[in-house]
């Protein structure tokens, strides 16, 4: 893909979530790696405002945030980068404020293993992030710490955070953790969730390395 496509395809996955009803105005952010920059969605436009030439661009092992474009990178552009700093397979990140998964992120609790579909995060319980102020450094460290080994979190009062190592996967990952988090909060409303134990995903693990949408990304 060349940089337009990517382009196009931040701006097309970052109003896909708001038609999902993932993400209302102008919360969350969408990026995608292009090399050794990283494209984000702008900060503070609105999904149906947001048109590819405002996608900000910046330089990933670059720690002063200088970007190149008209429009401001998203606030978050920290852990954005911060993830593609350590994860060289991630290729996109999708932030949202998802309702059930900033519902949890609120009571500040994990997800544990309700579904075998949590297979698919890497780990047997998506943590949750310590509250920091939105945009911060130190955001975007709790993240890290949070995601460890896995590729999603729940930030502590605010929503979201998935890493791909394509944007569909990213969009899919995050439609999965909503929904997990749909069914965790769901359950919990009428008694207490039976949870799948770490042998039982690890098992379920062997035949995920296949599932799901594959595609490849382009160097
Ligand atoms: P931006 O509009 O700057 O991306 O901020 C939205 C958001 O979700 C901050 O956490
Ligand atoms: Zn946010």
């Amino acid at each position: 893909m060349n940089e337009a496509d990517i382009r196009k395809q931040v701006v097309d996955s970052y109003q896909e979530l708001d038609r999902d009803g993932m993400n209302k105005g102008s919360s969350g952010n969408v990026s995608a790696r292009s090399g050794e920059h990283m494209l984000i969605t702008p900060s503070g436009i609105s999904a149906k405002q947001m048109n590819p030439d405002q996608v900000a661009k910046l330089k990933i092992d670059d720690d002063a945030g200088a970007f190149e474009g008209d429009c401001k990178p998203s606030t978050e552009w920290r852990f954005h980068q911060d993830i593609f700093r350590s994860r060289p397979q991630s290729h996109a990140v999708v932030h949202t404020h998802a309702p059930f998964c900033t519902i949890l992120s609120i009571l500040r609790k994990p997800i544990p293993a309700v579904h075998y579909m949590m297979a698919c995060f890497d780990t047997t319980e998506v943590r949750v992030a310590d509250y920091e102020t939105y945009g911060t450094t130190e955001l975007s460290e709790a993240v890290i710490r949070a995601m460890g080994s896995a590729n999603s979190c729940l930030m502590a009062n605010h929503g979201m955070v998935v890493a791909g190592d394509s944007m569909m996967r990213a969009m899919w990952l995050a439609g999965q953790l909503e929904l997990i988090a749909s069914q965790y909060y769901h359950t919990l409303l009428v008694g207490q969730p039976h949870v799948l134990s770490d042998a039982q995903i690890a098992e379920t693990v062997k035949s995920f390395a296949s599932y799901g949408p594959q595609e490849a990304h382009e160097p």
